[in-house]
Formats: structure tokens, C-alpha cells, sequence
């Protein structure tokens, strides 16, 4: 089995990016200026997996490879493997019939394996493993006539992709708000599902709300938010008691890097801004304060955190300080096709070698 440890690797660590150094200047705060670094941050599992699976593909296939939608969400992965040859598309019939296509960490409903495999496409899914689950649950309560509250956030990949395995019987919560509207069929069989980078208290409170109406209300097996969005939300909660401004580096259309700002605002951070480069960090965000926690997104690169931290050294904050709350070690598979292929490529070179040496 291809391990993603000695997978090689395109070098997405650091931006390249003009330089920046010096922009920010180092204005006198009282007390000792210092960064709190929340760990674990960056990449999870199901990110460097779909990752990998881009640049094995690229490799192994050759360019262009294609990708339904954004691998992940973030825009230096997607600008760095577009460099490699990976062509992002929104949806399968722009993709040449016969290509290779990739399907994102997010996930893909049944009627896009479906228009793929209609088109002829050579499909790799890179859907996260824990997101499939998500999947799994929602079909197996979809067959005992369960109506499915799925938890989650309207027009987001992963919500179309889990609502797309039973249409019929889930029905969209997007916050708790949303809760005095939702109409059931039958309030005895009514189940609660998640997306899986949900601010895990915004979302216990709506399934408290869930459950004031609906007293019969299921939970889901396990947790569907995933381990990497709550681990990154315990250490920002840490950070925010302490750090007056925080910082999170993730793009805009991360849902776990949005919920991060939320929960550090909501933890005790006076100010909390999300960042994709270290390029936006403003001078004024700066002013009068001491200390600032640093975190990233599941889907960001170490590399940019990197920079955010080059930035505040040169502003006077190079003092850092680790405030680790859990240690991570999940790792993935690749996806099996891709899988198949690389044992298959292995194989054959392996009996070239045979054949030349009893040639
Ligand atoms: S954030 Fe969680 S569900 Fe999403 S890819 Fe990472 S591990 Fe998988």
C-alpha cells in the first residue's frame, strides 16, 4: 500500500509570494510583546491526503489532471497545483471525456459519481474519510425512513454532497436560528447530521434547540465534526483567553478557518482577523496590543503560518510560545483508484526488471 509518508512532495511550504519583510513597524505597547501559536493548527489528515492525491496524479498521469472544485479551501494550494498542471472545474461536463478528474476532500453526491462515470472520466476520490462517514450515516438513516436535520451551511460543497445521498429525507438546519421553522414528518424518527467543520458549541446549541421540539431526536453514532475542527477549536480557545488580537490563516471560503475567528471572538480575543497571506496583517490591528495568538485553518499550508510569524517578529512580537492542546497522528490512505494504479505502475516495472534480468 502506498504510504503518504514517503509520497514525494510538490513543495507547497513556503508562498511564493513577493517579499514583504519590514512592512509592519515595531511601535512601543505596554508589557512584553509576545505570540501564543495554537497547536494542533494546519493540515489535517483529509487534507494532506487530497493533496497528495493531486500531485500523485500529475505524476503519475501527467497534466492536466482535472479537479472538481477546489481541492480545498484554500487559494495558495489551488494557485500552487494549477502551476503543476491541475485544472480546476465547477463540474464534470467541462471536463474532456476519457481525463482523469480528482473530487475534492468535500465530497461529491452519487449523481456526480454518476455524470462522471456517464462521461467516461477516470474519477479519484479524494473525499475525506471522515466526511464519507458523514455519507454512510446519511444513507443508512435514509433507508430506515429517518428524516435527516442535517446541521451545516447552505451552498457549501460538503452540505450538497451529504444532502445529495438522500435527497428525500434531509432537510437543512443552518443555524440554530433556523430551528423554530423546521418542519418534520414524523417527529418519532428524526435524526441530527453534521458537516463536519461546524463550530462544535454553535452547533450543540442548535441541536439543544433541535431537541426542545422534537424530544425523540437521534444523535448520530459518533461525532461527524471531525477531530481537526474541534482539536483547532480547543487550542484558538485557549489562545483567545490570553491573546488580545488573533490571527487565523485561512481563506475565505474555509468554513473551519471562519468558525476559528468566531470562536476566538467568542473565547476572549478582543479583535480576531482571518488572513490568507501575511501581506494583509494591518498595522492598526497591531496598536496597543501585546499579545497575539496565531492559528490556521485545517487546509493551510505551514508555510503561511510561517510568514505571519516572520511579519510580527519584524514588528516587534518574536517571542513565541506553543500552546499545544492535543497531539495528532491521523494519517490516510490514498484513495484507492490512484492506489491501484501506482501498485499496477510498480508491478510492471518490477516484471520489466524480471523479464531484462532472465532475458
Ligand atoms: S477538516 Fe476534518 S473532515 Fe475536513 S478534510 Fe480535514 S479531517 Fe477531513
Amino acid at each position: 500500500m502506498t504510504s503518504l509518508t514517503d509520497a514525494p512532495r510538490i513543495d507547497l511550504g513556503m508562498p511564493r509570494i513577493p517579499s514583504v519583510r519590514g512592512r509592519l513597524k515595531n511601535n512601543p505597547v505596554d508589557g512584553a510583546k509576545r505570540v501564543l501559536l495554537a497547536a494542533p493548527r494546519g493540515y489535517c489528515a483529509g487534507v494532506d491526503r487530497a493533496v497528495i492525491a493531486v500531485e500523485k496524479a500529475l505524476e503519475h498521469y501527467g497534466a492536466p489532471v482535472y479537479v472538481r472544485k477546489q481541492i480545498v479551501h484554500n487559494i495558495h494550494v489551488v494557485t500552487e497545483l494549477e502551476k503543476q498542471g491541475a485544472i480546476f472545474v465547477d463540474e464534470v461536463d467541462e471536463v474532456p471525456e476519457g481525463a482523469h478528474i480528482v473530487f475534492s476532500a468535500h465530497g461529491v453526491s452519487p449523481a456526480v459519481v454518476n455524470a462522471a462515470s456517464d462521461r467516461g472520466l477516470h474519477a479519484i476520490d479524494a473525499t475525506c474519510p471522515l466526511v464519507t462517514k458523514v455519507h454512510r450515516e446519511a444513507v443508512r438513516f435514509a433507508r430506515d425512513d429517518f428524516e435527516i436535520l442535517l446541521i451545516g451551511h447552505e451552498g457549501h460543497e460538503e452540505v450538497e454532497g451529504t444532502a445529495g445521498e438522500a435527497p428525500d429525507h434531509v432537510t437543512l438546519v443552518n443555524s440554530p436560528d433556523d430551528v423554530p421553522n423546521i418542519e418534520v414528518r414524523d417527529p418519532d424518527k428524526v435524526v441530527w447530521l453534521s458537516q463536519t467543520t461546524l463550530s462544535v458549541d454553535e452547533t450543540m446549541e442548535t441541536v439543544r434547540r433541535l431537541r426542545e421540539r422534537f424530544p425523540k431526536l437521534q444523535d448520530p453514532p459518533s461525532d461527524d465534526i471531525c477531530y481537526a475542527t474541534q482539536n483547532r477549536q480547543v487550542a484558538i480557545k485557549k489562545v483567545a483567553q490570553e491573546a488580545e488580537l488573533v490571527i487565523v490563516v485561512g481563506s475565505a471560503n474555509s468554513s473551519n478557518s471562519v468558525r476559528l475567528v468566531e470562536v476566538a471572538l467568542e473565547n476572549g480575543a478582543k479583535a480576531a482577523y482571518r488572513v490568507d497571506y501575511s501581506s494583509e496583517i494591518r498595522q492598526e490591528w497591531l496598536d496597543g496590543v501585546a499579545s497575539v495568538g496565531v492559528t490556521s485553518g485545517a487546509s493551510v499550508p505551514e508555510g503561511l503560518v510561517k510568514e505571519v510569524l516572520q511579519e510580527l517578529a519584524d514588528a516587534g512580537y518574536a517571542d513565541v510560545a506553543e500552546v499545544k492542546t492535543a497531539e495528532e497522528d491521523l494519517m490516510f490512505s490514498l484513495p484507492k483508484e490512484l492506489r491501484k494504479d501506482l501498485q499496477g505502475n510498480r508491478e510492471e516495472r518490477a516484471l520489466g526488471g524480471r523479464r531484462s534480468a532472465e532475458g
